[in-house]
């Protein structure tokens, strides 16, 4: 063991010199980091929500829509009753009967259209009003709670086959577009299938009219306050309850509060765990340095305080004659013995360690600090001879020790 490694060999029980805490480096902000959180934790809070938005005004409107639909009959039949009082209540003569049927007059005409093509000139008409036929006027009840069913029927006959044209319509018409005097168009077309005008189409327009035969005289605010005919609203279809991404957030107090509670948790939890947490670490750290550098200032100090004035031979109550090998070893002078009093021989295969440099021929001289105790005395040269460090040894060595360890240079 060399003297550099004796010197870094730990002094058992002094304080080691503490080496300072470093403060952690953190690489982005982490409010930048808390805020990146936030606008992810944002995004799905809003993607998330805009569904649940979306299906809860769809089934809503849903319900609403399977409400209406399951009252309908009932509404209608209430619209009926009420439409039936209504008239009553104005004229109460007026000829309707429990079904809502009045007598109406109705008339028909029909012209050719200027865009017509030849297609022959023997035509045929029949039309229709729910079953009845009309000509050119025709008196008959109808049924206002009931669509009127308008059915044309032109013919244009051919030796081989006749070319029909048909239209049917059916039209809910109210009491009051009745009263009023309804008039409903219709275009027929009549197509030639066969013969030289094959392709040729016919078009007629016909115009029915009804009009009750006894008009209700009804003045404005009657008219305004008549019974409103309950209207089926469209089902509500689901692709069409679409919120947009900004609406989701503007008109949903809750998707704020969770988006500001996103906001608030990221930036504690960032502010936490990048900035509180290795503050008190480090401030830990710093705390235990601090302890730890006053122990070792102190004993430190408190060798120097010792030395004051003094070399460590004269601490260490060196006697004059002894010197020191570069390694700590003590030696004399003042004979030819390589360590002076302190040398002792051994060969290299014995097990025997000698005084006397002459008691073998292969005896070479060691210090005796460096025998090791595998080594017994010679029973000769060394009978009972004992291999002690001096008090004033141990002392040297341990002050020297305690100088290195403390970065003391004497
Ligand atoms: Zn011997």
């Amino acid at each position: 063991m060399n003297g550099k490694q004796l010197a870094r060999k730990r002094v058992i029980n002094l304080p080691e010199k503490p080496i300072p805490p470093k403060k952690e480096k953190i690489g982005i902000s982490p409010y930048i980091i808390a805020l990146l959180l936030s606008i992810v934790t944002s995004f799905i809070i809003v993607f998330y929500s805009k569904g649940i938005k979306e299906r809860s005004l769809y089934n809503a409107d849903l319900l609403e829509y399977k409400q209406i639909v399951a009252n309908h009959s009932s509404d209608v039949a209430r619209y009926n009753s009420e439409t039936l009082s209504y008239i009553h209540s104005i004229d109460p003569m007026y000829d309707i009967d429990r079904n809502g049927t009045i007598p109406v007059i109705a008339t028909v005409r029909y012209q050719q259209d200027q865009k017509s093509q030849y297609i022959g000139s023997e035509f045929s008409y029949n039309f229709q009003i729910n079953d009845y036929n009309i000509r050119k006027e025709k008196e008959f009840r109808l049924n206002i709670f009931r669509e009127v069913v308008f059915n044309t029927k032109i013919v244009e006959s051919d030796p081989s086959s006749d070319d029909v044209g048909i239209e049917k319509t059916s039209v809910p018409i109210s009491f009051l577009e009745l009263n009023d005097g309804y008039t409903h168009r219709q275009v027929v077309r009549i197509r030639e299938y066969y013969g030289k005008d094959a392709g040729n189409v016919a078009i007629y327009n016909v115009t029915y009219s009804i009009k009750p035969k006894q008009s209700l005289r009804l003045s404005a605010a009657q008219r305004a306050s008549f019974p409103k005919y309950p209207i089926l609203p469209n089902e509500p279809k689901k692709d069409s309850y679409s919120i947009s991404f900004w609406d989701t957030i503007r008109d949903y107090t809750d998707v704020k509060l969770f988006i500001g509670i996103a906001f608030i948790f990221w930036i504690s939890c960032s502010y936490n765990s990048l900035i509180r947490k290795p503050r008190i670490q480090y401030q830990r750290a710093l705390d235990k340095y601090n302890k730890a550098n006053e122990e070792y200032t102190s004993a430190r100090n408190d060798l120097i305080q010792q030395l004051s004035g003094k070399t460590i031979r004269e601490l260490a109550k060196v006697p004059d004659f002894v010197f020191f090998t570069d390694d700590d070893l003590p030696y004399t002078k003042g004979d030819d013995r390589k360590y002076g009093a302190f040398t002792l021989y051994v060969t290299p295969s014995g097990s025997c360690f000698h005084r006397e440099r002459l008691c073998r021929k292969s005896a070479f001289p060691i210090h005796m600090f460096k025998i090791s105790s595998r080594y017994i005395p010679c029973s000769i040269c060394a009978k009972n001879y004992k291999i002690q460090k001096p008090t004033w040894y141990i002392e040297y060595l341990d002050l020297k020790n305690k100088c290195r360890h403390f970065e003391i240079t004497e």
